[in-house]
């Protein structure tokens, strides 16, 4: 049984941290990288497709790095087609009784995870259905900063187990082993990449109040498009109401449980504002965790998941 990885492919999902991988790997600094994959939900900002359309012009290409983009359909698309098996987002639910409620996210999986292992498989030669010989297997580098360990974990997949470089890494600022985001921020930052935009989707229930206030305040356009989707799934997913299942209660995209442009987010925090007095990189970064989702939808450690101290 071979314990050499046949490939080894990084996890792209465009924020901070795999965007530093990335340039690690073209500079040599990080040596072996065969490829990059992005899962596409369909429903990304503008500005994560430009980062990416900019990342593959003068990163991947110029050091022979193919960047995979793959998708397993829109899911803004297939939430509001009646016509199609819908994989839930996170919404948060208003019960009949007045009580709330969640549904149970699915979409990572459905249209992240799915779409990567499957150009895995096919990279290692075997692709779905066919059987991936046991010891053959890819190395999938994850952006995992030190500041974020606990979201290390393996796939569980045997045929592509994960790997964590940053957390290897000499050369951070407070001299430890392993980058932190604010090393990977100063980094970026010194090869003439000042923003990275984060990677999720426009109308995430996951986003923080200060991620709302952006799309509102910077990109009206993808705010409207957020407002109007919020409204469409008030009863659920279009599938559901079509087969006579309509959702009980209300489904909303704000954690506040209420239309996203009546929702309050213009709460700001008193940690966003203390942090305002801190090192430029540490302020991004500290403001980001405390206004929930800090780098958007990470396939294998979903940040989304826990949004972080960010009241309605
Ligand atoms: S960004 Fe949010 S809605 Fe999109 S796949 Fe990730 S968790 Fe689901």
């Amino acid at each position: 049984m071979t314990t050499t990885p046949a490939l080894r492919v990084l996890s792209l999902g465009a924020g901070v941290q795999s965007t530093t991988l990335l340039l690690l790997a073209a500079e040599g600094r990080l040596p072996g990288l065969d490829a990059a994959v992005f899962a596409d939900t369909g429903w990304e900002p503008a500005a994560v497709y430009t980062h990416l359309d900019r990342l593959e012009r003068e990163v991947a290409q110029p050091a022979g790095i193919p960047i995979y983009r793959v998708s397993a359909g829109n899911i803004r698309d297939d939430a509001l087609d009646p016509a199609h098996r819908f994989a839930s987002m996170p919404l948060f639910i208003r019960n009949p009784d007045g009580g709330d409620g969640m549904t149970r996210r699915q979409c990572t999986a459905e249209y992240k995870l799915k779409p990567i292992k499957r150009k895995v498989r096919q990279l290692l030669g075997y692709p779905h259905p066919a059987p991936v010989p046991r010891g053959l297997h890819a190395e999938q580098w994850i952006g995992i900063s030190r500041d974020e360990i606990g979201r290390a974990k393996d796939s569980g997949i045997q045929y592509l187990r994960s790997a964590f470089p940053l957390l290897d890494l000499d050369g951070a600022a407070d001299g430890r082993t392993g980058w932190t985001r604010t090393d990977c921020m100063r980094y970026l930052h010194s090869r003439g990449w000042k923003s990275t935009p984060k990677s999720a989707c426009i109308g995430c229930p996951f986003h923080g109040n200060a991620q709302w206030r952006q799309l509102r305040d910077e990109h009206p356009e993808e705010w409207g498009d957020a407002v109007d989707f919020d409204r469409a799934i008030r009863a659920g997913n279009a599938r559901g109401i079509a087969n006579g299942k309509p959702l009980l209660g209300e489904a909303y995209l704000h954690r506040s449980r209420r239309p996203l442009d009546q929702a309050p987010i213009d709460r700001v925090t008193a940690h966003e504002w203390a942090s305002k007095q801190t090192d430029v990189f540490d302020q991004i970064a500290d403001a980001e965790l405390e206004n929930g989702d800090p780098d958007g939808c990470s396939p294998w450690a979903c940040r989304s998941g826990q949004p972080i101290n960010d009241p309605a």
